[in-house]
């Protein structure tokens, strides 16, 4: 079987070059044609000999991500449709930073088990999880995009999150690959790379441990074990106080915080109360809060809860007043690419 490189780790490439009897700085031109020039095949890499391709051909190749669609918002923004080999589909989304670079927000599951009420990818249920060079080929996709509009100084992607479909938590040990994968052989910095769950709990400490020391973001969502019950089903298991017990155990390296996102939803956790009781549920933990105003999936109204809305502007800015009084850092994440369904939560690569 050949190896798929964007699949394989770096000690396993600096193997390969060594068996085939090359010498060990191939490898890192191998590396640097896969994830720098965004090589489509083994023979672009012109500065390795014929020969040497055709063998290295014989034992690996580079997969390249099917893009079915790519659709620009007039604010920016740019959402990317893939189709996968056995005809499931997902998303991912770059979002214009307003300093020249972009963020790029990637999916870890074609869809998502845990249901969240407010949530598109979880309406779907679970798909399958994504191997770890599915989740690397968002990022070169996304890379290509942005040599193509600029060939010369084609804009870079100053941060990656793992906000797009799926729970980053339940595909453990390939999202842990792709983050080597990311900060080993793509040079982005831990700092820029953020994984964010919606609390499976075990797994919390194990990213401490076994992954690269990247940013966590949590989604907390609610205040009480009754509203978060009732938002997200996954609290039943993993319970709010114990949830923020992990958090509180983590271990953060020097000058970081933990994000917690918190989708604000009209009269349903949205209310002075909460704010009140966000801040003290935070103490004690280095944290920042990201105010997410619910965006609606933009057809009926969801099914499965009583009317969902967004929040008023004045009762978004008083929770966030409140937070701030509190001196919390908290910023409110404005939705882009409203326009062509890139928000968070309306990632659902239905294909329309
Ligand atoms: N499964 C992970 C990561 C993907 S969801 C998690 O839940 O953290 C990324 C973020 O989008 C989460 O914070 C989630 O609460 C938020 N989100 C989901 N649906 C949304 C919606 N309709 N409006 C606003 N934010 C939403
Ligand atoms: Fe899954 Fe996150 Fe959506 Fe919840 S919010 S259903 S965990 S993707």
């Amino acid at each position: 079987m050949k190896i798929n490189f964007k699949q394989t780790p770096e000690k396993e490439i600096h193997r390969l070059v060594e068996e085939l009897g090359e010498r060990p700085y191939r490898a890192r031109q191998i590396i640097d044609w896969i994830y720098g020039k965004l090589a489509v095949s083994i023979d672009d890499m012109t500065d390795l000999s014929k020969d040497f391709r055709r063998r290295l051909k014989e034992r690996a190749f580079i997969s390249n991500p099917d893009v079915l669609k790519i659709r620009e918002s007039g604010d920016g923004t740019v959402k990317f449709l893939f189709g996968l080999e056995d005809g499931e589909a997902i998303e991912s989304v770059l979002i214009p930073n307003g300093r020249g670079k972009f963020t790029l927000c990637i999916s870890s599951q074609a869809g998502c088990a845990l249901g969240c009420v407010f949530c598109m990818t979880g309406r779907q249920g679970l798909r399958r999880n994504l191997r770890a060079y599915e989740i690397i080929d968002q990022v070169i996709a996304a890379k290509r995009h942005l040599r193509s509009l600029s060939p010369d100084a084609a804009p870079s992607i100053a941060n990656i999150v793992f906000m797009g479909m799926g729970e980053p938590l339940k595909n453990f040990d390939e999202v842990v690959s792709a983050l080597r994968t990311l900060t080993d052989l793509m040079g982005f910095s831990r700092r820029k790379i953020t994984v964010s769950t919606a609390g499976i709990i075990p797994r919390i400490a194990e990213l401490a441990e076994r992954a690269p020391r990247v940013n966590l973001a949590v989604s907390l969502n609610a205040t009480t074990e009754s509203t978060r019950n009732r938002l997200m089903p996954v609290n039943r298991k993993y319970p709010l106080k114990e949830l923020l017990a992990a958090c509180r155990e983590f271990p953060l390296p020097p000058n970081r915080r933990i994000t917690f996102e918190y989708v604000l939803l009209d009269k349903i956790n949205d209310s002075a109360e909460d704010a009140a009781r966000l801040v003290r549920l935070l103490k004690g933990i280095r944290s920042k809060v990201n105010l997410i105003p619910f965006n609606p999936p933009g057809e009926t109204a969801a099914e499965r809860f009583p009317e969902p809305a967004r929040p008023d502007e004045a009762r978004i800015l008083e929770f966030r007043r409140i937070l701030h009084r509190a001196k919390i850092v908290a910023t409110v994440r404005r939705s882009r690419g409203a326009d062509i369904s890139a928000a968070c939560g309306q990632l659902r690569a239905d294909r329309r």
